[in-house]
């Protein structure tokens, strides 16, 4: 969390108890916010809610080690995403930002008992195992199906500690030079910090250049759908990493957006890979082709929203001219880990020996 100083601009950064402790000691001179990114305000500081990099980091080390007391009790992990408790058992831990001094333990005391996502001596501290992702990537292979469309696709990586890193030579599959062969240099430094792995639907002109935006879509998609569950602020994570109510309600979206396209002539659903978390990618073809020049994506697109306008997200743009569908829009590429449950994006729900652990304990 950040407090900015409104008159210098000076940015100071907070812990989770550094930030209420400045709320309570400011309460006479609070002032009313003026954004939804805003936790408190004065007449002089601004102090700002946890931004998107920050929550990225905080729920994969938050869900693997909900995943990790789920085993060690063997019974269902209760993961509250908004107090950052996990209850199982009766038993409630807090997962603390920070926790550096007795005062600190005292705040997250309040709530369970606490365990540290970083260095301590006062409490637990879960620590992450990024060596089996790494040594996943090292040895990366695409599924040999997807080998024919990383030509002239864009692939970016997200970070497990904030931000993104890009490819930074094309994929192209040759017999001397495979794609997987070109992937795995081109991520080899950064491998074991990457969170998720994507490519681009479209296909780019100079897929090295999108990571400025300027790739040069070139309109052809690839016919792939995201099925999401539907969010809800309590997951039940299961000693094998997933979250029952989560796979409950994707399942069913997808149910229902295999009815739809089934009765299409000419497409098929080649492909259902588990999307890493809680949902499905469904990787689809037609007249054997899994690809679709834009005009005929938006088509399709716009039918599965008619049928039903909840079972995927609508990505068509209707700006001035003719509606065009996201052009720099990216899935999770097949056979990648999704470091948030180290499952892979795959088909029979793999995941990866992970070694986490909480010293202490
Ligand atoms: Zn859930």
């Amino acid at each position: 969390m950040k407090l900015l100083d409104i008159k210098t601009l000076k940015k100071q950064y907070f812990s989770e108890f550094q930030a209420a402790k400045w709320i309570v000691d400011h309460k006479a001179e609070l002032v009313t916010t003026r954004t939804s990114f805003e936790l408190a305000r004065t007449r002089t500081d601004i102090l700002y809610r946890p931004n998107k990099k920050e929550k990225f980091k905080r729920t994969i080390l938050e869900r693997r080690l909900a995943t990790l007391l789920a085993k060690h009790h063997k019974k269902f992990a209760m993961w509250n995403k908004e107090a950052h408790t996990i209850t199982i058992d009766n038993t409630t831990y807090k997962v603390a930002d920070r926790v550096q001094s007795g005062e600190e333990l005292a705040f997250h005391s309040r709530l369970g008992h606490p365990i540290s996502l970083t260095q301590t001596t006062l409490c637990p501290q879960f620590f992450l195992d990024t060596e089996t992702i790494k040594n996943h990537y090292l040895s990366f292979l695409f599924p040999k199906w997807f080998i024919p469309y990383t030509k002239q696709r864009h692939f970016k990586y997200a970070m497990i500690d904030a931000g993104f890193k890009f490819q930074s030579r094309a994929y192209n599959d040759a017999p001397h030079k495979p794609a997987h062969q070109r992937m795995r240099t081109d991520i080899a430094r950064h491998a074991g910090k990457i969170a998720k792995a994507y490519f681009s639907l479209n296909r780019m002109l100079d897929p090295v250049r999108e990571r400025h935006g300027t790739g040069h879509p070139l309109g052809l998609f690839y016919l792939a759908f995201d099925i999401d569950s539907e969010d809800h602020p309590l997951c039940h994570i299961s000693p094998n990493g997933l979250c029952k109510d989560c796979m409950e309600s994707s399942t069913e979206k997808l149910e229902k957006f295999k009815t739809i396209i089934e009765t299409l002539p000419g497409f098929r659903i080649e492909n259902v890979l588990f999307s890493g978390t809680k949902g499905w990618h469904v990787h689809c073809s037609y007249n054997d082709s899994r690809e679709l020049p834009e005009k005929e994506f938006i088509m399709l697109n716009h039918y599965i929203l008619t049928q039903d306008p909840k079972v995927i997200d609508n990505f068509i743009i209707a700006g001035k001219g003719k509606p065009h569908y996201d052009r720099h829009r990216v899935l999770r590429v097949p056979g990648s880990i999704d470091a948030t449950t180290s499952y892979l994006i795959s088909e029979d729900l793999e995941r990866l020996p992970v070694q986490d652990y909480i010293e202490r304990f």
